[in-house]
């Protein structure tokens, strides 16, 4: 017989944990996100496997592991406004919701947004504001008004830190961003600063590409 959900999500929690995730506000997020509400029906038994999946338009959901690191090297704070390029599935924009005070996501695919939009609001979330469009030129909404961004966090593989997105950061904010070719990618932490950006490596990844429809928002 499977192991109900609830065991295998306090299952994945400690395998975070031995992972080396040690920051009670992300593993708490983790222990309360339902991740098969995201993913395909049938990828569901699969939903505590740590590693990406398949979702609709040739995308994936992320690798629990990575999204883990991403919100750990964030530093989120409760009062944080957060930007996230990729919804995708939505199951990270979840995660960032239980953690921060409010996510802004932005996905180019409309099929994913209106299907995470859907999910997301049943599973009651009244903090993430959704844009379809292409991540490259940030936020760019009306409403909420938000022109910078305590912490950006860009779920789909760069060929170099979009501009608009370094703009969108506010100073002491930080940005993380793969970078690199399809298959293989560096984690980056951009930290903006009064004198610039502080770049630091975190390591390997593997995300999909982050698709630049429009040359000139490079
Ligand atoms: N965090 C998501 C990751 C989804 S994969 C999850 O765990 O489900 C990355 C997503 O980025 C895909 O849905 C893809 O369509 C989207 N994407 C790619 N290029 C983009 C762009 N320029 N702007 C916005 N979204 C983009």
């Amino acid at each position: 017989m499977r192991m109900r959900f609830e065991d295998q999500r306090i299952r994945l929690v400690n395998e975070l944990k031995l992972e080396g995730i040690t920051s009670p506000v992300v593993l708490n997020a983790f222990a309360k996100v339902p991740r098969e509400y995201y993913v395909l029906p049938e990828y569901r038994d699969y939903a505590y496997q740590n590693r990406p999946l398949p979702i609709k338009e040739g995308q994936t959901i992320s690798q629990p592991l990575m999204i883990a690191i991403m919100l750990q090297l964030l530093d989120l704070q409760p009062t944080d406004i957060v930007l996230e390029i990729g919804t995708g599935s939505g199951y990270q924009s979840a995660l960032l919701a239980e953690i921060v005070k409010e996510v802004c996501t932005v996905e180019r695919l409309e099929t994913l947004s209106l299907n995470a939009q859907k999910i997301l609001r049943n599973a009651g979330y009244n903090n993430i504001y959704f844009r379809i469009g292409d991540g490259y030129s940030g936020w760019q909404k009306a409403y909420p008004p938000h022109k910078e961004f305590d912490k950006i966090l860009v779920s789909a593989a760069a060929r170099e830190v979009p501009k608009h997105l370094v703009e969108q950061l506010k100073t002491g904010g930080k940005m993380a961003i793969p970078i690199g070719k399809t298959g293989f990618q560096i984690l980056y932490i951009v930290t903006k600063t009064e004198d610039g950006l502080d770049i630091a490596e975190a390591g390997g990844c593997s995300f999909v590409p982050l698709v630049c429809d429009d040359k000139t928002l490079r």
